[in-house]
């Protein structure tokens, strides 16, 4: 079949943990899956270090390792990989339709598993330093800030694991959070504590990056928001790490979002618009999972949603 008329039992929007499990379960049915890549091939995973509460690895599993043994997992029962992104959907009558730079796929059932993308401060300083100081990915740049001063945002898990992470090259991290209490994991938060590399400050903010002109960080100004006192960190690296925005924009109108603009799901993975459950789409993974976000409830929802797909096709008889 040509491209331009392309008619699919099933497509999967994401090939991340979710995606690519949502992959090998639906190629497994004998429903050849297109996936669509999307901005982020690989999905969080793909971007993050070792991954040590993923059942079946004792010793852990590197996360771009984890998802390229899914894509050959998915590819050898009959997945099509496809690096395209989706612009709008029209969701409202079957065959769905996706469009997809000029090209429209249609598609009969549609696994959403877009993920979620990371977060920023929102100062302007910070978005003119990005790629010039300023990441959010340590396991992307983190060799760069080898053997500088640097500082990490966040209070979570990811901030904890990026700090340890940029241990390997930095000569000192600073981790800043803004609350009094973390949310990392106790486990995250003591080898955090412990590290003779690592400093943490509570109650602060970033107020500024510094360096905009010279388009090289140069150090960031703090707000204690506790002391009231102003501060400079001269440092050349500052890692976000706070946390992530679902990737639901262009289902917005499409289909039913919750506040912060994750897809909302009915019984694990069905969607609806207006309250009406949408027969033949299914969320699955950290775009409708505010909760849990865990590789493995991922990766459970994709089996899920692929599990629905191929029974919706069978009732009507594909
Ligand atoms: P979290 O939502 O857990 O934490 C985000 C952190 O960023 C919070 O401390 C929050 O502060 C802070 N924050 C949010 N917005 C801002 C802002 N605008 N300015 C400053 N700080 C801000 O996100 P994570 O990405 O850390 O973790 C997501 C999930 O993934 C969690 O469930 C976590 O357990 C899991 N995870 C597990 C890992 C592992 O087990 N190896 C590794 C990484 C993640 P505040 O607390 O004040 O709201």
């Amino acid at each position: 079949m040509s491209r331009e008329n392309e008619l699919r039992d099933t497509v999967i929007l994401g090939s991340g943990c979710a995606g690519l499990t949502a992959a090998i379960y639906a190629a497994r049915s004998n429903l050849k899956p297109l996936v669509l890549e999307g901005h982020e091939p690989g999905g969080q995973l793909s971007i993050t270090t070792l991954v040590e509460n993923f059942p079946g690895w004792p010793e852990g599993v590197q996360g771009p390792e984890l998802i390229e043994n899914m894509k050959k997992q998915a590819v050898r029962f009959g997945a099509e990989l496809r690096m395209a992104h989706l612009t709008k959907a029209d969701l409202c009558s079957s065959p769905f339709k996706l469009h997809v730079g000029q090209q429209v796929i249609q598609t009969r059932t549609l696994i959403i598993a877009s993920g979620a993308s990371a977060r920023w401060l929102g100062l302007p300083s910070e978005q003119a330093l990005i790629g010039f100081g300023v990441s959010s990915c340590a396991t992307c740049d983190g060799f760069f800030a080898s053997g500088k001063e640097i500082a990490v945002i966040g209070g979570g898990d990811s901030a904890m694991e990026e700090a340890l992470f940029l241990t390997r090259f930095a000569t000192k991290v600073t981790l800043i959070h803004r609350s009094e209490n973390f949310r990392a994991s106790r486990i995250m938060l003591e080898r955090t504590i412990a590290h003779p590399k690592i400093e943490m400050l509570k109650n602060t903010v970033v107020e500024e990056c510094l360096g905009v002109a010279e388009k090289e960080l140069k150090g960031i100004r703090l707000f204690n928001k506790k002391t009231g006192e102003i501060s400079t960190l001269p440092v050349s690296f500052m890692f976000l790490a706070i946390g992530h925005t679902p990737n639901a924009r262009a289902f917005q109108g499409e289909l039913d979002l919750d506040a912060d603009g994750y897809i909302k799901t009915h019984d694990n993975v069905f969607v609806s618009i207006r309250g009406n459950r949408i027969p033949g789409v299914y969320a699955c993974g950290d775009v409708q999972d505010r909760r849990y976000r865990q590789a493995i409830t991922a990766a459970g929802t994709g089996c899920m949603a692929a599990l629905e797909a191929e029974r919706f096709l069978e009732e009507q008889g594909r």
